[in-house]
C-alpha cells in the first residue's frame, strides 16, 4: 500500500505518509500534510478506509479525489486525531493558536 504525493507523485509507504501529518483541524476536519520529498503542503481528509484529498471551496472542503485504504481507522480526540492501520498508529495533534 502507497500513498502518493500528489504534487511530485513520489509515493510513500503509510508510516512515512502519516508522519509527515501535522497539525488536525477539527473543525474542518482535515490534516495538515507536507511532502517529505518535494515540500508541498496539502490538506486532506482521514476517512475509514480512505482518504480523501481535495481542496477549499465556498468555505467548506471538497473532496475531490479518494484513495482506499484497506483497513484505515481514525479516532477524533479534542485536541488530536488519532490513525491506526493494522497494528500501526499514528497521532496528529491539533495546533494550538494562541488569541492575539
Ligand atoms: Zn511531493
Amino acid at each position: 500500500m502507497l500513498i502518493p504525493c500528489l504534487a511530485c507523485e513520489s509515493r510513500f509507504g503509510p508510516d512515512e505518509f502519516f508522519r509527515a501529518c501535522s497539525d488536525y483541524n477539527r473543525g474542518r476536519d482535515l490534516v495538515a500534510w507536507t511532502c517529505p520529498r518535494c515540500g508541498n503542503h496539502d490538506e486532506l481528509r482521514v476517512l475509514p478506509g480512505e482518504l480523501g484529498f481535495g481542496y477549499p471551496q465556498c468555505g467548506r472542503f471538497a473532496v475531490y479525489d479518494r484513495l482506499r485504504v484497506p483497513g484505515l481507522r481514525r479516532q477524533r480526540g479534542d485536541l488530536r486525531l488519532d490513525i491506526s492501520l493494522e497494528s500501526a498508529s499514528w497521532r496528529v495533534f491539533t495546533r494550538v493558536r494562541q488569541p492575539v
